[in-house]
């Protein structure tokens, strides 16, 4: 992993000097090698419409730096010793199809094991994730106080600390705040950082591969500070609560801290067994809520000062007025208004620019998306034709994408079922109810499902433009 880091970021050097600032901050920098089949290097991205982008604009200049720097260390042998990898070409695929990916390719799991081996030894936060790039605000004061609080002194204030809110909303920020913390002021501390669904992953794994569960169970037990992002996710994992419960108990009673973060307060979880629920309700609760328009306007000119973003005020108060509560969100408006400012080659200190930058952007604009383009969303996405998804056959490859397509079409677009139906070769109603629900039921059980239809919505939001 390290290696392959290492090449990455030479790879990384190469591309920043070819490219321009912003198009290398938005698309490349975010880019995670995952690892190197067949001379092949596969690199995650976060979403489909990323990768959409990345695949049309970038991949050319990723092969050129990756044969450039083949051929550098062919000729150097200081090279040869760094990195022995022979890699000239190179595939972006997305977070949600890496699983999938790992899953096909035996041997891509072996690498990916390797790779989370060596992170989860060693937590890996993110650098811009701290205290100093956090704004406090009533919206979050109590979450931000907690965990300042904990990272001056892990184990004997608020334990454990349960923080709870909506997507984007600085969750996981204020719980690498806390990481980044302790890490710097005392290194000797043992952070276990996890997000749930890899715990569950990982504890799998361990009782496929029996000789391997006392390692996972001394890995989670030796921590001094356990932290659990996105515990919701263990509703209705059996097998994953008791793990999590026991692991709890041990860490607690030897005075360890443990901080976890949700989408929601511990009693709407559902299917989570109880005596869990009580050890969560045992510290503190603290809820982050959407932040007010001032709040908003602050972030926005945190980020650009840490990005070195030239943006007017006019244009961030625009930004901060769109969008009311996902704060990812409303950051990926601002580096999207640089990207096109740099992009025209004009200044970003206006509102015709802002909104030229953001033309469509915000909202799928209902009444110009149809059926059909939710159809050949889903279509592209899954790699089937329309009339696979439209029509009778009930194999495997083609029901789910048919149902997701059921159930986005009647999320985002007011039709009648009976319109559904005949889109779908005629399909009754009441077949159209039946998949809406079952993929309504799936998201809440079934992270990947829920990220599959993000992934889909946002690739439509991003062809409607
Ligand atoms: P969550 O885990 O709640 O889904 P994240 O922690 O990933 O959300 O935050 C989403 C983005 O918003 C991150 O880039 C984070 O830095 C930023 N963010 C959220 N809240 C704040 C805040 N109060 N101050 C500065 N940045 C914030
Ligand atoms: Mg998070």
């Amino acid at each position: 992993m390290q290696k392959l880091n290492e090449f990455w970021s030479n790879i990384l050097e190469t591309l920043s000097a070819s490219m321009s600032q912003v198009s290398y901050d938005v698309w490349i920098k975010t880019l995670v090698p995952l690892c190197i089949v067949k001379e092949k290097l596969i690199l995650i991205t976060p979403s489909l419409s990323s990768q959409a982008i990345i695949n049309k604009n970038y991949l050319d200049e990723i092969r050129t730096a990756l044969a450039k720097r083949c051929r550098e260390s062919l000729c150097n042998d200081d090279l040869k010793d760094v990195e022995n990898f022979n890699v000239t070409d190179a595939e972006v695929i997305t977070e949600v199809q890496k699983e999938e990916y790992i899953e096909k390719t035996n041997a891509v799991a072996a690498a990916a094991v390797i790779a989370d081996k060596k992170d989860d030894s060693d937590a890996v936060f993110m650098p811009k994730y701290t205290f100093d790039n956090f704004v406090v605000a009533e919206s979050n004061h109590l979450a931000a106080m907690a965990a300042q609080a904990i990272a001056e002194d892990p184990g004997s204030t608020y334990n454990p600390l349960f923080i709870y809110g909506g997507v984007g909303l600085g969750k996981t920020h204020i719980m690498h705040a806390i990481g980044n913390y302790i890490r710097a002021k005392n290194p000797a501390l043992k952070i276990v950082c996890v997000p749930t669904e890899k715990f569950t992953n990982e504890l799998i794994d361990s009782i496929k591969n029996s000789k391997d569960t006392r390692e996972f169970r001394e890995k989670y037990r030796k921590a001094d500070i356990l932290m659990m992002d996105d515990i919701q996710f263990l509703s209705g994992k059996a097998g994953t609560q008791d793990a999590v419960f026991h692991t709890f108990n041990d860490l607690y009673q030897n005075g360890k801290q443990i901080i976890m973060t949700s989408d929601k307060p511990p009693k709407e979880i559902s299917h989570l067994e109880e005596r869990l629920r009580s050890r969560f309700l045992s510290g503190l609760i603290a809820d982050i809520k959407p932040p007010d328009f001032e709040t908003r306007v602050a972030i926005l000119k945190k980020k650009a000062l840490q990005e070195k973003y030239n943006v007017d005020p006019v244009v961030i108060n625009f930004i901060a007025e769109k969008i009311d509560s996902n704060i990812r969100e409303m950051e990926g408006l601002l580096s999207r208004v640089v990207f096109y400012s740099n992009l025209v080659g004009k200044p970003a200190n206006n509102l015709t620019l802002a909104n030229e930058a953001l033309k469509d952007y915000v909202d799928v604009k209902k009444e110009s998306l149809t059926a059909y383009d939710i159809i050949d969303a889903c279509c592209n996405y899954f790699n089937i034709t329309k009339s696979e998804i439209t029509g009778k056959r009930k194999n495997k490859e083609v029901v789910e994408p048919r149902q997701i397509a059921i159930y986005i079409i009647t999320d985002m677009l007011s039709l009648p079922l009976i319109s559904i139906g005949q889109l779908f070769g005629g399909r009754d109603h009441t077949t159209v109810i039946h998949a809406r629900d079952k993929i309504a039921d799936k998201i809440k059980s079934d992270p990947r499902t829920k990220a599959k239809i993000i992934d889909i919505q946002t690739y439509i939001a991003e062809v409607k433009r």
